[in-house]
């Protein structure tokens, strides 16, 4: 028996990337990927994928983790639980978010969320900034020094009391982002729309959870994007439409795009498997369960969002992961008690869902490519944040992030998921593939049946800049 060469091979592999899919062994040395082709040498620990799809680890590029919350709610999940849930789904980076209360430093506020983050990730992890409270002091030094320093994406949103902002704030942000080479992410939601009909619903009686939606009717989202796509028109840099819900929100994107405008957008399972009816048909307070926003909308929609990934109109596909408990006083029922749908916090858990959901239904179900598959889960969200090639894809230098896929019939079962939330919206459906392997730089940390953890593996990444092609001639120097 010769020497290894490599610490570990993965052998016979069916590698599928953004653009190709090719049978090599993959030789893996110090984490990362050292050489890829046919007959490679021995490693001193050898996997046979024996034919199986070998993707690149997923890049959730839009959950939320130990973000802090008013009492009494609190976040189900934090670094340590949220990781593991990615890890056991195939995903080996995550970038939640690092958010701003109204009156505190940015920088603070990144502080903070470094001491709840470090030394407690299975999977490596990035950082997003939410900018709530845009004074000049957090624009002019606070955000250009945050940039420079690896945290080169915000979200700024539109609705929610605590951190909306109004048009003239977000023209601010979306200069800095432009003279700065950042990537803003915009919760499009219009604020005064939810609050009026809201109060309407309450006049009426109507609280139950399944009244979240008829408070964030689809126009309230189709005007939101509009606006935002206008704002951001106006200020001439890109931004990212996140979680888009349906088809009016869609065609403000279309249009944009067809007027030469870089328009991103983002979505999400929710907006794939589920539909308003999960929020309940009568008064019950199950539909807690699945208050998010912007809510779920119907079939039609559902084959809208579809439609969108396989034609290439969304770049990313992520879960938007915000875990609350049903059961809960921390959770759906704040202080023990079952509240009006206003007080129900916003949020579904979905991690370890998301890979396997797009996977099984959009791959294996013939709605999207491989490729594509690849492009929307890991490769499209690493260059939009400014990772790749480090992360989101499988070539020589990269780091070793691979899920081994195994094709099988699987029942999604909240008792066999990882994360520390009491509930799963998608219990009950049925896939035909499920992660069989999850290696994060080299590491096996998820093996189809067991979870491996060594806390404190996952490291802190600073995203460069967003290195997703331009859509339009109208490009800006920081788009290459
Ligand atoms: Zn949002």
């Amino acid at each position: 028996m010769s020497t290894p060469v490599f610490e570990l091979v993965i052998r016979n592999a069916l590698v599928a990337t953004a653009s190709d899919t090719f049978k090599a062994d993959i030789g893996i040395i110090d984490g990362c990927i050292a050489q890829l082709g046919l007959g490679l040498a021995p490693g001193a620990r050898e996997i046979d994928a024996l034919g199986r799809v070998v993707t690149p680890g997923g890049v959730d590029a839009h959950c939320h983790l130990d973000q802090p919350m008013n009492e009494p709610i609190r976040m189900a999940d934090g670094f340590e639980s949220g990781t593991r849930s990615a890890a056991c789904g195939g995903t080996t980076t995550v970038i939640p978010f690092a958010a701003q209360a109204k009156g505190q430093s940015l920088r603070a506020a990144v502080e903070d969320y470094h001491r709840r983050a470090d030394g407690c990730a299975h999977v490596d992890y990035a950082f997003h900034l939410i900018v709530s409270d845009p004074t000049p002091h957090v624009l002019n030094a606070e955000l250009p020094g945050l940039i420079r320093e690896g945290y080169s994406s915000f979200k700024v949103y539109m609705t929610y009391d605590d951190l909306k902002l109004d048009d003239g704030q977000i023209l601010d942000v979306l200069d800095i982002a432009r003279q700065h080479g950042a990537m803003v992410m915009i919760h499009a939601e219009n604020a005064d729309c939810i609050e009026w009909l809201t109060k309407k619903l309450e006049a009426a009686g109507r609280v139950a959870p399944r009244f979240h939606a008829n408070s964030r009717p689809m126009l309230v989202e189709r005007e939101a994007t509009h606006r935002a796509i206008a704002l951001a028109e106006l200020v001439d840099v890109p931004i990212l439409i996140v979680h888009v819900s349906g088809r009016e929100a869609v065609d403000q994107i279309r249009w944009a795009r067809s007027h030469g405008l870089k328009v991103f957008a983002e979505t999400c399972p929710q907006y794939l498997f589920l539909t308003a009816e999960d929020l309940g048909l009568d008064n019950s307070y199950m539909g807690a369960r699945c208050v998010c926003s912007p809510p779920p909308r119907d079939k039609r929609n559902q084959e809208v969002i579809w439609n969108g990934l396989a034609d290439g109109l969304f770049t990313l596909f992520s879960s938007d992961h915000a875990p609350f408990k049903y059961d809960a006083p921390e959770g759906k029922k704040p202080g023990g008690e079952e509240v009006a749908f206003r007080h129900i916090p916003n949020g579904i858990p979905g991690l370890e869902t998301r890979m396997p959901l797009l996977y099984s239904e959009g791959v294996l179900g013939g709605r999207i490519t491989l490729n594509r598959f690849v492009e929307l889960t890991a490769t499209n969200p690493a260059k939009a944040y400014g990772l790749h090639p480090r992360k989101g894809t499988i070539a020589v230098g990269s780091d070793a992030d691979l899920v081994i896929w195994d094709e099988r019939p699987v029942t999604i079962r909240n008792e066999q998921l990882h994360h520390d939330v009491d509930y799963t919206p998608y219990e009950g459906i049925k896939l035909q593939a499920w992660p069989g392997l999850t290696l994060a730089r080299g590491e096996v940390v998820w093996d189809g049946q067991t979870f491996h953890p060594r806390k404190g593996r996952g490291q802190f990444l600073q995203c460069g800049q967003p290195s997703i092609l331009p859509m339009s001639k109208k490009s800006s120097s920081a788009f290459t």
